[in-house]
């Protein structure tokens, strides 16, 4: 499959890609010699440094400016906490078995291939041109049935269309449903497919010899985060709101790992739990400094509706026009954006995809997906959830811990309420073993009830109370045992739960995507590729590049890379006796932006040249000059357009 780089208007085949990628190491199957397991990746050397810069940012753009709460918890997780999150019971994707072969598909993804296939089908039956995506056509050889040109009714292609517009909103029920009305089948041997059941996607295991604590690696770093709240808050002073975040490997068993490193078993995440008072409309102080932020929108109304029409507006006017439903998710999505810029994502590729109503995780209310283009379609790359009260709630139903906030009102809160004495004494001879469960009970009726129920017991002298599982299910009680009373109570503290807006980050996802849009070949020559990283990311900040080997240029080679690597600037020298293009057009694969040459001239004069990977052209200056460039340019002070006009240029190397 092609993708378009907008900057060079190239169309990039992924095939060169990926080729280049694993020649050069950024990553490679795992235990390949074994035979590989799918879904499982290790990172070479340019893809570890890429990760560590691409981590790097992040902290900086988010932790330190925000001040977050960095906390590094165990990936090992007990059932319990994982029963009480929800996960257990419904962190699941749907899977339909062929019961001849043995074979297992995700449910989606299989009504997804089959009905694209058909609509292939249907274009070329109609003479229209066809985009073919290389790693499917490989995968579908075989697949006869499902990919030969048959021409489509035209209600039947708008219906196909519309099911994978929302296609990831369907439950299994309807997933069936869609099986059975489209007669998807196994798409090689045509077989009968058995209706789709849920496969939790937790990878499990036992703590411990004894095997009596199962527990499960985690699939987001989210509940670690959750379960310090308490901590974290008196950390923070009990200020609020305040954010916490982690950085750590999540694990998912993955129906069908496909697509390189965007779908993969193990894979690194950086989470952020934003803690906001769920009152006064979840404004965010910092909301200003980005409400100008121009994004482009993907509407839930608009999937529904069966089409993927987009929208270009400020996230301001997304805030208040309801679209993204309140700051504090706003001042988020927009600094997702501004954060994925940063990192090299090319503008035009990027979209904001709201969830539909079924997507959502079992405890999101809202959730927005930074979606980045790629040959393998519109991948999600950072998901930005508001998850309520949920979790908070639930981990303090399950273990009774306050994982609340108590804040002193400035003002005492008067309220006005009906409220109950029992009398003790004669309540525990009357009930005996029942007594705790009737008090509780009556505890627990509404003030609307209790308004009523001291009516009657004015008028009466007696009132009934459901009270389940003790005789009849109904007690009487008299006026001697109860009074019930409107009174004013005065509340000096206010306690409320937390809501939690999570911006959640796949590293693998981005950083593939990232490489598929930096990623062009000089146009003399297709078979010379550049990935045109950002310097703050890039793998090798600097080359240097002695011209030649004679023993006089060793010292300054050997001065050049001290002096950048105290200054923090990740550098390689490259003195092997190939070409200086040669060398040059090597370090254009890594993505390494400058380099610097050493010839005979730095040798008497102490100067040096810097050259840009992205243009070629070059400058000339002093050695601490060349050296301060070089540090601006790596901090993104200034732009290689600011030094050009600032140090004279170089013309004397050919360096192509
Ligand atoms: P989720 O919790 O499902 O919203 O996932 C959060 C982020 O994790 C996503 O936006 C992806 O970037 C990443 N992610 C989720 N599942 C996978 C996977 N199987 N492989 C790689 N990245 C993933």
């Amino acid at each position: 499959m092609a993708t378009l780089n907008t900057k060079t208007g190239q169309v990039v085949d992924r095939s060169v890609l990926d080729s280049m990628l694993r020649r050069r190491m950024f990553y490679t199957p795992s235990f390949e010699i074994y035979g590989g397991v799918s879904g499982l990746y290790d990172y070479g050397p340019p893809g570890c440094a890429l990760v560590t810069n691409i981590v790097d940012l992040w902290r900086r753009h988010f932790v330190l400016e925000e001040d977050m709460l960095e906390v590094d918890c165990t990936m090992l997780t007990p059932h319990d906490v994982l029963k009480t999150s929800g996960h257990v019971d419904k962190f699941a994707d749907w899977m339909c078995k062929d019961p001849k072969t043995g074979e297992i598909f995700r449910a989606d993804h299989l009504i997804e291939e089959v009905l694209e296939a058909r609509l292939k089908g249907d274009k070329e039956a109609r003479g229209q041109k066809v985009v073919v995506d290389e790693e499917k056509e490989a995968k579908k050889k075989k697949k006869v049935k499902e990919t030969k040109a048959v021409k489509l009714d035209d209600n039947v292609v708008k219906q196909y269309e519309e099911i994978l517009a929302q296609i990831d909103n369907y439950d299994g029920h309807e997933l069936a449903e869609l099986i059975a009305v489209h007669d998807i089948r196994n798409p090689t041997t045509g077989g009968n497919l058995l209706p789709p059941v849920s496969f939790n996607l937790m990878f499990q295991t036992s703590i411990g010899p004894s095997g009596n604590l199962p527990g499960y690696l985690r699939p987001e770093t989210a509940q670690g985060q959750f379960l310090n709240f308490q901590k974290l808050l008196e950390f923070n002073q009990q200020g609020m709101p305040f954010a916490s975040a982690s950085i750590g490997k999540s694990f998912r068993n993955e129906i069908s790992p496909r697509s390189g490193l965007l779908r993969v078993r193990e894979f690194l995440m950086a989470e952020i739990e934003h803690f906001v008072d769920p009152e006064g409309g979840k404004k965010h102080p910092r909301f200003d400094e980005v409400k100008d932020v121009e994004m482009t929108f993907l509407n839930r109304a608009v999937q529904l509706s069966g089409s993927t029409k987009t929208e270009q507006m400020t996230i301001g006017k997304a805030v208040e026009s309801g679209l993204v439903d309140n700051e504090t998710l706003g001042y988020f999505i927009a600094r997702i954006q501004l954060f994925l810029l940063k990192l090299g994502v090319d503008k035009k590729k990027l979209r904001f995809r709201q969830h539909m109503a079924n997507e959502m995780a079992h405890y999101a209310t809202d959730c927005w997906d930074a979606e980045l283009q790629t040959s393998y379609g519109w991948i999600e790359c950072v998901g930005c959830a508001d998850r309520s009260a949920y979790d908070l709630t639930v981990h303090k139903n399950k273990t009774g811990a306050p994982l609340v906030v108590r804040e002193t009102r400035a003002e005492p809160l008067r309220i006005e309420e009906w409220q109950i004495d029992l009398d003790k004494k004669k309540f525990g001879p009357r009930f005996k073993k029942d007594s705790k469960t009737v008090e509780a009970a009556v505890d627990a009726l509404s003030q609307e009830l209790r308004e009523k129920l001291a009516l009657d017991l004015d008028q009466n002298g007696k009132i009934e109370v459901d009270v389940e599982g003790v005789g009849s299910g109904k007690v009487e009680l008299e006026k001697d045992l109860i009074k019930i009373e409107k009174r004013t109570r005065v509340e000096n503290v206010r306690e409320y739960t937390p809501n939690v807006i999570e911006p959640s980050f796949g590293i693998g996802r981005i950083l593939y995507s990232v490489i598929e849009h930096v990623y062009w070949s000089r146009p003399e020559d297709a078979a010379r590729g550049v990935l045109s990283f950002p310097p703050v990311i890039a793998p090798t900040k600097v080359l240097l590049v002695p011209l030649s080997t004679h023993p006089s240029f060793r010292p300054l080679t050997q001065r050049m890379m001290a002096k950048l690597r105290r200054m923090g600037v990740a550098n390689r020298v490259d003195d092997s006796s190939a070409s200086i293009g040669k060398r040059y057009a090597r370090n254009d694969e890594l993505g390494t932006p400058f380099g610097i040459t050493i010839d005979f001239q730095s040798v008497k004069d102490n100067t040096f040249t810097l050259r840009d990977r992205d243009t070629t052209k070059q400058v000339r200056a002093s050695e601490d000059e060349i050296l301060q460039a070089v540090k601006s340019l790596v901090d993104g002070e200034e732009t290689w357009e600011d030094i050009r006009k600032r140090l004279p240029e170089f013309t004397g190397q050919d360096v192509e």
